[in-house]
């Protein structure tokens, strides 16, 4: 009954989990999908007692059923957990009926770091799995988030090297130092010349060329090693719900997701066919709505008008895990591919006929205006304070007002994005000093920056390379071939 790995653009090809997890992309250009769903709806008291790591090591194995026995991906996937500000991975935070699921007390403040800190535990299982030796460089082009958290996960890992690419003027201060402070030597970060679009552009260029003594290989959501690990914290949130006395055993709960790749709600769609009770999933944008008007309409165009918003990580127009749940519901890969050549020679596709098979989707979105209200609303009312993405979900339930029971999912601290959040609260943001901007947002907030981030007050930037595309191109070649 073992599962196996296909593209989602081809079903006939199969690969192992770790083929799947090494390769991060089809060679059509499709997603890893799994043949089938685990079944977890008779180990739910067993799960119930676990704590995180061995909860999410549980999840995990039950897709890559190959590292099952692994005695040495079992510790790492622990040691991945011990890096997060508590033992419970996730934090909690009820208020009546609703529930901020807190998934930034990892390393890097934004939950991205839930998945990116087993990711190199798992490619180095995929690694002894198959017999591989070689050194594996991870190259990511980044609008923020995801390339401190793959920094984090991977410095310092042997084996592996870390190329990160971000648009030099394209994020925030925060952000930029963040990274730059990396220190170790296997990793680099350079600022490009140009936007978030051309930095990935030119990232997947490098992807088709080939390096001395080092293979290539991805971190961004793209790979299914990433989408598994985020299945656990749905589990782990229903559980401790239920041992909490907030919601009855078995009771169907909803889930709302600030969606940018749609990986984070696609984990939840998983979590559910897994067996765990889920009723729906709400899919909150932010002015970038092309989900919303997907899930409404059919028809995705992506023909419009692209927003930089203050919810940065959400700017999106193409939703890569879209295509997985366009292949779950429809399990016709000619189809799905189709449909992904239309929206590359054409901009759009219809599949207006699938929309029946997605109803456990519900979808809305937040303006700009919903945003800095609803982080407002919040403060006001509960005395709590939530980041941009966290206030579109929240604002989106809010106003869905669906009965009953509802988790949000806060995906960062509000602290990584301190002048959209204290500009919010009423105050005006010191446009020059990011850090007076921080300590400002604790006076008004009475709440205290995390850590992470308040010491970058005096960290030092290691890396402070900068250019253009061919500039770019050749430091980070060099670097990977250690010249
Ligand atoms: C990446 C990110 C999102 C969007 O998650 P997807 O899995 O891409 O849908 C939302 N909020 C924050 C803070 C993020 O970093």
């Amino acid at each position: 009954m073992g599962i196996y790995y296909h593209s989602t653009r081809n079903k006939d090809k199969h690969y192992t989990a770790s083929q799947a997890i090494l390769k991060g992309l089809a060679d059509d250009g499709g997603l890893f999908v799994p043949s089938q769903f685990p079944d977890m709806s008779d180990k739910l008291d067993q799960l119930a007692k676990m704590e995180y790591h061995q909860l999410c090591h549980t999840v995990v194995c039950s897709f890559f059923e190959e590292f099952k026995d692994d005695q040495e991906f079992k510790a790492d996937v622990e040691r991945a957990y011990q890096k997060f500000e508590t033992t419970d991975a996730v934090q909690l935070k009820t208020f009546d009926n609703v529930c901020y699921m807190e998934l930034y007390h990892g390393p890097t403040c934004a939950f991205k770091d839930f998945a990116l800190s087993v990711l190199p535990y798992e490619i180095r299982a995929a690694k002894r799995n198959l017999g591989i030796e070689k050194e594996y460089a991870i190259l990511t082009a980044t609008s923020g988030d995801t390339g401190k958290a793959a920094l984090e996960a991977f410095r310092g890992q042997e084996g592996f090297k870390i190329a990160v690419t971000y648009p030099k003027n394209g994020v925030s201060k925060i952000q930029q130092i963040q990274m730059n402070s990396t220190s170790e030597s296997n990793t680099f970060v350079v600022g490009l010349e140009g936007n978030f679009d051309q930095c990935q552009t030119m990232v997947k260029e490098m992807f088709g060329q080939k390096y001395q003594n080092v293979e290539i290989s991805s971190a961004n959501s793209i790979n299914i090693g990433r989408l598994i690990p985020q299945v656990a914290y749905y589990f782990w949130t229903y559980l401790q719900l239920q041992t909490q006395g907030k919601i009855a055993k078995g009771q169907k709960i909803n889930f709302c997701v600030p969606t940018g790749n749609f990986g984070d709600i696609l984990a939840g769609y998983i979590a559910k066919q897994m067996g765990l009770p889920v009723d729906k999933l709400v899919c909150a944008s932010n002015k970038n709505n092309i989900l919303t008007d997907f899930f409404n309409t059919g028809v995705y165009d992506k023909r419009r008008e692209f927003y930089l918003t203050k919810s940065p990580s959400m700017d999106i127009l193409i939703s890569s895990n879209f295509e997985r749940l366009l292949w779950f519901v429809s399990k016709d890969d000619a189809y799905v591919a189709k449909l992904m050549d239309d929206l590359k020679q054409n901009g759009l596709f219809k599949a207006d006929e699938l929309l029946p098979q997605m109803y456990d989707f519900v979808a809305g979105f937040a303006s700009e205006e919903d945003t800095a209200n609803e982080i407002k609303r919040v403060f006001d009312s509960q005395n709590y304070l939530i980041d941009t993405h966290t206030a579109v979900a929240s604002h989106v339930a809010y106003k869905l007002d669906m009965p009953g029971f509802m988790v949000v999912l806060s995906t960062a601290s509000p602290y990584k994005f301190c002048s959209a959040v204290l500009d919010a609260l009423g105050t005006t943001p010191d446009p020059q000093d990011e850090f007076k901007v921080l300590d400002d947002l604790q006076t008004v907030s009475g709440t205290v920056a995390p850590q992470p981030l308040a010491m970058l007050k005096t960290a030092k930037e290691h890396h402070k390379n900068s250019g253009n595309v061919d500039q770019v191109k050749l430091l980070i070649k060099n670097f990977l071939e250690n010249k």
